[in-house]
């Protein structure tokens, strides 16, 4: 079977894995390259086509570009920190350059999950260098220009209907508000490992969530990285890493963000100099710290919505050996 280079095209289009809308919109980019004569596409020049695209994609029309319930594209987030100033087109672009095209450029031409038929069929890549388009590509821009940017537009849009269904009972602009907040006031992740031992004797030395002895671990967010986008004390606990690997970013359930309360008094007890940041970030009395933290958890469960992970099945809070510690007893726990 012979087929045309526009059947090729259709199909990388139509299948792809549709998590993200990543696909559409590097199609997009090198037809816009192609268009204006240029087939060796420098890594700099794909970031800031890719930024613009996207970014004059969302301010107008403002739909989600990733499936999954409750999270963002690594392209909105890039877009967004650069909307409220937190960092310069140059530094977005570099992101961009960075992480964005990890998966959409090596696997462009795949094909639902058939990454052989269509091999480097439009194109060759070298990493973080250059796009070479071929002539498979080109001729088909010039001759099928409109037919092509059609296709792209309808695919893109449909991604964004279905992703805007799975998300339908989502408040976009209170949930946009919130992540710029927390955008706003954030960084880039630090080395967490490092509270491991300071963090554990302050939940009693074993699992914040199993509650069993500790074994292989990990230094886990309570609330989502991926929301506060910081790593302070407050929000970090010890987990076996197969407890942090069942939670992974969900939300989890109300008793956890209780115990954490727990957890970080039993740190205000203490003389440690850390407690200083809980204390500014929290506040200054139990009282007020339970009321921020329990902030920050209506914040979490606005954006990521109320599916809750509550732990192991074979869990159960109310016999949590935390509860029993001196520690807590003493750092106010009834
Ligand atoms: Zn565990």
């Amino acid at each position: 079977m012979i087929f045309e280079n526009i059947d090729y095209l259709k199909a990388i289009n139509l299948f792809g894995l549709n998590v993200s809308t990543y696909k559409p919109a590097l199609l997009r980019c090198i037809i816009n390259f192609s268009r204006k004569g240029e087939v060796n596409i420098d890594w700099g020049d794909l970031s800031e086509e890719f930024f613009n695209i996207y970014y004059d994609r969302i301010t107008k029309r403002n739909l989600p570009q990733l499936f999954q319930y409750g999270r963002i594209s690594k392209v909105e987030r890039i877009i967004k920190k650069y909307q409220i100033g937190k960092i310069n087109k140059d530094r977005a672009l570099s992101e961009i350059s960075d992480e964005c095209f990890n998966d959409v450029v090596p696997r462009f031409h795949t094909i639902g999950m058939n990454s052989k038929i269509a091999k480097d069929f439009f194109y060759e890549f070298n990493f973080g260098k250059n796009i070479i388009l071929k002539d498979s590509f080109n001729s088909l821009v010039e001759i099928s220009y409109e037919e092509i940017i059609q296709d792209t537009e309808c695919r893109w849009s449909t991604l964004e209907a279905a992703f805007k269904k799975n998300q339908s009972d989502y408040n976009h602009d209170l949930v946009n508000n919130i992540r710029d907040v927390y955008l706003q006031s954030g960084y880039g992740r630090t080395n967490i490992t490092s509270t491991k031992p300071f963090l554990l004797p302050f939940q009693g030395d074993v699992c914040f969530y199993c509650g069993t002895v500790m074994g292989d671990s990990a230094v886990d967010h309570v609330l989502p990285r991926e929301v506060l986008c910081h790593d302070e004390i407050w929000n970090l606990v010890v987990a076996h890493s197969h407890c942090n690997g069942q939670k992974l970013d969900y939300v989890v359930g109300p008793h956890f963000i209780e115990k954490l309360i727990v957890r970080n008094e039993n740190i205000m007890g203490s003389n440690h100099p850390w407690k200083q940041k809980i204390f500014q970030q929290l506040g200054k009395t139990p009282q007020k710290r339970k009321e921020n933290l329990k902030k920050h958890y209506e914040n979490v469960k606005i954006v990521k919505g109320n599916r809750f992970w509550q732990g192991d099945e074979s869990y159960n809070p109310d016999k949590d050996p935390l509860y029993k510690k001196l520690i807590s007893i003493l750092n106010g726990y009834k």
